[in-house]
């Protein structure tokens, strides 16, 4: 069996972009759901067996200590690294530490939350023989704000380049890009070539630096759960999206409801507020789904947005709409994702930067997906119910069980008649139905 890595908490910066929630805590200490941010990630390692930390300290490092001590009250042992006034960067803070790390060990930001396997990413690092893996993920869209990375086949990386300008992104534009999750896995080796007492960053300074000469750095893939709340805006939108959620490293369950036909009468082009009516039973079914455990997400199509039919405030006013009709009756839903876009061109008023090919509009599983990417989701226990059989397909596709509601007319689209052939795992005549089913199988 491979050794557990020791895990080195960068916990030292300033975190004035979080200010002023962190004017008298540092980051790594921010409550989240009662609890200190770090002190969730660290529960997370214990119970797979990480069970050796580091902290590299300064501002406010007094706080993190007297939290948490040498560990032993929460199950594991905590050394610390006091930086100097001047903080030396990431890099700089582990080379404090070199004379106590002797093997593999694994660098992770305070302000970090994920659910990353991290058995399954030492093993990548040892399989590759790898001196520094990097967990990324693939660049979604052109982000001049963070890095790119370019990798061959083998995912050893090529070029990354801290805080890219618009030129080199040029550069790169026919290749697949990544950007960096801030989270490693470092051979002991490396940290000697990491310079004394000047500021050096990982990114920006040492990674580049062992490209270039040469050492092995290699490129982790993965879907698993990350999210960095280093900016208020961040935290905020984390803590509204997991309020309740005690736990918030393990994976929620959820149901995920088209809406025409679903939750409201389908009516064609539906765009305005009083031409709204919930379906008989539809709030008694979502409110089981909340008793019940699960997250409610609406993932709906809205081409009428991109045909220019109505605006997304429009159908902002519906949404408002739909929860007070559900509130009354004391259900809720915890998010809606729509898809605004539609592919073919031709409509008199239409949007033109919205009329696309997207990756979000039903039947691909793109709203599926990113719900669950920000919603932390388990794939396997959550479920979608639909009336048509492209909400059936972006199920199957995002790798949920689903259901098809007879009740819908199918829209009788060419599309639909094209999907006739996609089964759903159950079929039932409302939504009422499908929840009672649901309940009983749980
Ligand atoms: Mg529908």
């Amino acid at each position: 069996m491979i050794k557990k890595p020791k895990v080195v908490i960068i916990a030292g910066g300033l975190a004035t972009r979080m200010s002023p929630i962190t004017d008298n805590i540092p980051k790594c200490l921010i409550d989240v759901n009662g609890a200190p941010l770090i002190q969730h990630q660290i529960e997370f390692f214990r119970e797979r067996g990480y069970k050796e930390f580091v902290f590299c300290v300064a501002h406010l490092a007094n706080k993190v200590k007297e939290y948490f001590g040498d560990g032993s009250q929460f199950g594991v042992s905590i050394e610390y690294s006091l930086e100097p006034n001047e903080l030396l960067g990431s890099a700089g803070a582990v080379k404090l530490i070199e004379n106590i790390i002797d093997s593999t060990f694994i660098v992770f930001y305070g302000d970090n939350l994920t659910n990353l396997n991290f058995d399954k990413f030492l093993k990548f690092h040892k399989e590759k023989n790898s001196q520094f893996t990097i967990f990324l993920k693939k660049r979604s869209e052109k982000n001049h704000s963070s890095s790119l990375i370019t990798m061959n086949d083998e995912n050893k990386i090529i070029s990354f380049i801290e805080k890219p300008s618009v030129e080199e992104f040029d550069k790169h534009k026919h290749e697949i890009q990544y950007i960096n999750n801030g989270i490693y896995l470092i051979e002991p080796e490396l940290i000697r070539e990491i310079p004394e007492n000047i500021k050096y960053d990982f990114g920006k300074d040492a990674i580049p630096t062992l490209l270039q000469k040469d050492h092995k750095i290699y490129g982790y893939l993965s879907d698993d759960f990350y999210v960095e709340l280093g900016r208020v805006e961040k935290y905020e939108t984390f803590l509204a999206r997991f309020k309740c959620r005690k736990n918030v490293l393990e994976r929620a369950k959820a149901i995920f409801l088209d809406r025409d036909g679903v939750i409201n009468e389908g009516i064609k082009n539906l765009s305005k507020p009083e031409q709204f009516r919930l379906i008989p039973r539809v709030a008694e079914a979502i409110r089981k789904f909340n008793d019940g455990g699960y997250l409610v997400i609406v993932v709906t199509n809205q081409p009428i947005i991109a045909k220019g039919f109505c605006t997304g405030e429009d159908i902002e006013k519906i949404h408002h709409k739909m929860k007070k009709s559900l509130a009354e009756k004391g259900a809720h839903v915890d998010a809606i994702y729509l898809c605004p876009h539609h592919p073919e061109k031709g409509f008199e008023g239409e949007i033109a930067h919205i009329k696309i090919n997207c990756e979000c509009r039903k039947p691909k599983p793109g709203l599926i997906l990113n719900a669950v990417k920000d919603y932390n989701l388990d794939l396997f226990k959550s479920w979608m119910i639909g009336d048509s059989f492209s909400d059936v397909q972006a199920g199957k596709e995002a790798g949920v069980m689903t259901i098809l509601l007879t009740s819908g007319d199918g829209s009788g689209s060419k599309q639909e008649k094209e999907l006739q052939n996609v089964s759903p795992n159950y079929k039932f005549k409302s939504l009422i139905e499908a929840a009672e089913f649901i309940m009983l199988k749980r």
